[in-house]
């Protein structure tokens, strides 16, 4: 059980700009749900405090039967994707996908069995031992998330992650992501201010403006209900 439930969260910056205001959202377990409105809204920073990268104000933040307000990001079972895949430029991909779990000190044959499984699903397996640099944006994009799937997270947590993607990668990323998504069913928290990209990845949407939750319903009760 790897729900998330956001209950009266608040975010004032130091500064004291409100950028998340009373949120309620409850994301279920194996849902894909995308946080999406214009910049600024407070969607990445509604995700950061889900991943432990931003402190809560007020409020409390749920994932799975604990509440996490005070655990470290480390501590919460979820793995976060990035728009800028931040890979190791001196190590090969296969490198990549296993170095977070060798750092947890995982058993080689369990790393080689995951780190193949990810490349498998991501179709990856022929790049294993290329390095970064001799990847395409979309390649390395997958790297990014084989990092994240490799962890076999209670949660995914995807910051703008297609949005260094060129049109043509985005269409067939949100593809694999559907593809992915319908495999794993891990949930997941997608961060966007693409419309078309919620619509299409969201089994439910949140629709955020001035930090407040505007609507969340299923892309096509959005649709016919804007
Ligand atoms: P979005 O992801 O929807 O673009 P953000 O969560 O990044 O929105 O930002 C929400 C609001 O919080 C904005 O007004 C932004 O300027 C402000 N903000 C974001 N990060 C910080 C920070 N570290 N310090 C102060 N204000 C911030
Ligand atoms: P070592 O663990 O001895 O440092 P390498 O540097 O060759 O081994 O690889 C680092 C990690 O990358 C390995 O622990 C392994 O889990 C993973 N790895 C390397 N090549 C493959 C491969 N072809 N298939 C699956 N995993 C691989």
């Amino acid at each position: 059980m790897a729900q998330i439930v956001l209950d009266g969260v608040d975010k004032v910056y130091s500064g004291g700009v409100k950028a998340v205001d009373g949120l309620d959202l409850e994301i279920r377990d194996g849902e894909f749900m995308v946080l999406v409105g214009p910049s600024g809204c407070g969607k990445s920073t509604a995700l950061r405090m889900i991943a432990g990268l931003e402190d809560i104000s007020a409020g409390t933040i749920t994932i799975g039967d604990r509440v996490v307000n005070d655990l470290a990001p480390k501590d919460r079972d979820i793995a976060m994707v990035f728009q800028n895949y931040a890979l190791y430029p001196h190590m090969t991909v296969a490198q990549n996908l296993a170095f977070g779990l060798k750092l947890r000190g995982m058993p080689k044959e369990e790393r080689n069995r995951r780190v193949q499984e990810a490349a498998k699903m991501l179709g990856l397996e022929q790049f294993l031992d290329r390095k970064p640099a001799a990847l395409s944006g979309g390649q390395r994009q997958r790297v990014a998330m084989g990092r994240a799937i490799v962890r076999e997270p209670k949660a995914f947590l995807m910051d703008e992650p297609l949005s260094n993607l060129d049109a043509k990668l985005r269409v067939s990323m949100r593809a694999s992501l559907n593809q992915l998504h319908d495999r794993l069913r891990v949930t997941t928290v997608y961060v966007t201010h693409d419309q078309i990209e919620a619509m299409t990845l969201g089994d439910r949407v949140c629709v955020l403006r001035d930090g407040r939750l505007q609507q969340v319903d299923t892309p096509q009760r959005l649709f016919d209900h804007p």
